[in-house]
């Protein structure tokens, strides 16, 4: 199946120069939407993950289904200030923006494998950050998973050394 042929591209948003991948269009698109999540839950599936962790709000919406998927924890990373318990925290900057996000401290455990998700992986600063809270827990950063890399930003160049699955590319 080509995955791309149910992403919207919009141009010029958030902001000129931005070409924004839109999945929503593949999520309504109920058959198609399983497929995505069932091939990045196959990733994961080798990998003994014991917890899923994606940010907001994207990271949800891939992170949670695959979670459910393969019966294992989910954790929200999100912006800060808006987790209700005690937190670790992360600045990081985006392909637009820059920004802070936290993690609650008890949500994994020292030796835990994780698996991190998200829509999209630009220039991988919300990535990086979402890695540091695990590795501040102790948790083992196990494999990535995105619906789509936008290789021309080279977020992969910056995340030597981790096992990345992207299930769409972008030249
Ligand atoms: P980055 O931190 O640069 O890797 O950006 C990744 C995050 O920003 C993801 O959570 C995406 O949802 C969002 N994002 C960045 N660039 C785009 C884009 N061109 N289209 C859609 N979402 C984007």
């Amino acid at each position: 199946m080509d995955f791309k042929d149910y992403i919207t591209i919009i141009e010029d948003y958030p902001q000129e120069g931005i070409r924004f991948k839109d999945i929503t269009t593949l999520m309504q698109n109920g058959p198609v939407y399983k497929q995505a999540v069932d091939e990045m839950a196959a990733f994961a599936a080798d990998r003994r993950i014991d917890v899923v962790v994606g940010p907001e709000a994207r990271g949800f919406v891939v992170g949670c289904p695959i979670a459910y998927t393969l019966e294992k924890a989910f954790v929200p990373v999100r912006k800060k200030g808006k987790l209700p318990r005690e937190t670790v925290d992360a600045d990081y900057g985006l392909e637009y923006g820059e920004s802070s996000l936290s993690i609650h401290r008890d949500a994994i455990l020292p030796g835990q494998n994780v698996l991190i998700t998200d829509d999209l992986l630009a220039t991988g600063g919300t990535v990086n950050a979402t890695i540091q809270l695990v590795e501040e827990l102790g948790g083992n950063v196990a494999g990535m998973a995105f619906m789509i890399e936008l290789s021309y930003l080279n977020g992969r160049d910056n995340l030597n050394g981790y096992d990345i699955f992207s299930l769409v590319t972008f030249e």
